[in-house]
């Protein structure tokens, strides 16, 4: 299998699953480069994967599936372009040929989504759209910081070798902030080096896996004793949990 992050936009990498025939693209929020990629490869787009129902996660849904005929798969109580099949939590969808198990992952909005296969060429492989970034996580945008630690808790449950495919291109100012919350997390400085080498040289930071992400990610680490004191720190009556996962999200929406 193939596996290839088709930028779009200004951050947003529309993800390509092949096989060298069969195609499925994940969250193509344009058409335009989709089409491309399928024409240069020569592939047949069989499946269109969405997470949920922002524009730039939709936007080439409907010209892909009319000019390809593929099967849209997408959120129940999510709006996307329609035909498509409803998926929810405990669902399986059969993605060429392998077997996508589907998460409720509510918290950027209230009805996402996320894809995950135990066993993609050896690896577990997971979609999961704006849930979960590299060094970060999605906005609140329609859900409760519970509902969103809750989202990452199933997904930080994922085996530790799971190839994290994230939509978006935010890895470095998310780990400028992840320095301020941990300036002494070392695997984190690392991290933070090796990323910025890789996006000097015009390459993706993406796939992560979710091994390093337990390491390095602020939003799942708000139980370690230093993330939460550092929660304390930006809002002392952060207490429990969500409080503590709360304080962290908002510092973050803050950070400049
Ligand atoms: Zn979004
Ligand atoms: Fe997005």
């Amino acid at each position: 299998m193939y596996l290839i992050p088709i930028p779009a936009f200004n951050d947003n990498y529309l993800w390509l699953l092949h096989d060298g025939r069969r195609a499925a693209i994940v969250d193509p929020g344009d058409a335009q480069p989709v089409l491309r990629a399928l024409q240069e490869n020569a592939l047949q787009l069989e499946s269109i994967l969405v997470t949920h129902h922002h524009h730039d996660h939709i936007g080439g849904v409907a010209a892909l599936h009319e000019a390809t005929g593929a099967t849209v798969f997408g959120p129940a109580r999510e709006r996307i372009p329609e035909p498509f099949t409803r998926l929810e939590d405990g669902d399986t969808v059969q993605v060429l040929g392998l077997d996508f198990q589907v998460l409720d992952v509510p918290g950027h909005t209230a009805g996402h989504i996320a894809f995950f296969c135990s066993n993609v060429d050896g690896h577990p492989l997971l979609f999961c759209g704006d849930t979960l970034f590299s060094g970060g996580c999605g906005r609140l945008f329609e859900g409760t910081p519970a509902q969103m630690l809750a989202s990452l808790d199933r997904l930080a449950a994922l085996p530790a070798d799971t190839r994290v495919c994230c939509t978006h291109e935010y890895t470095m100012s998310n780990l400028r902030f992840a320095l301020a919350v941990e300036p002494d997390n070392t695997e984190l400085i690392g991290y933070h080096a090796y990323c910025a080498s890789l996006r000097a040289h015009g390459q993706p930071t993406l796939p992560t896996s979710m091994a390093r992400e337990l390491l390095i990610n602020p939003f799942l680490r708000t139980r370690q004793a230093t993330v939460m004191a550092a929660a304390r720190g930006f809002d002392p009556a952060a207490h429990d949990d969500a409080t503590l996962f709360a304080a962290i999200r908002q510092w973050k929406n803050q950070f400049k």
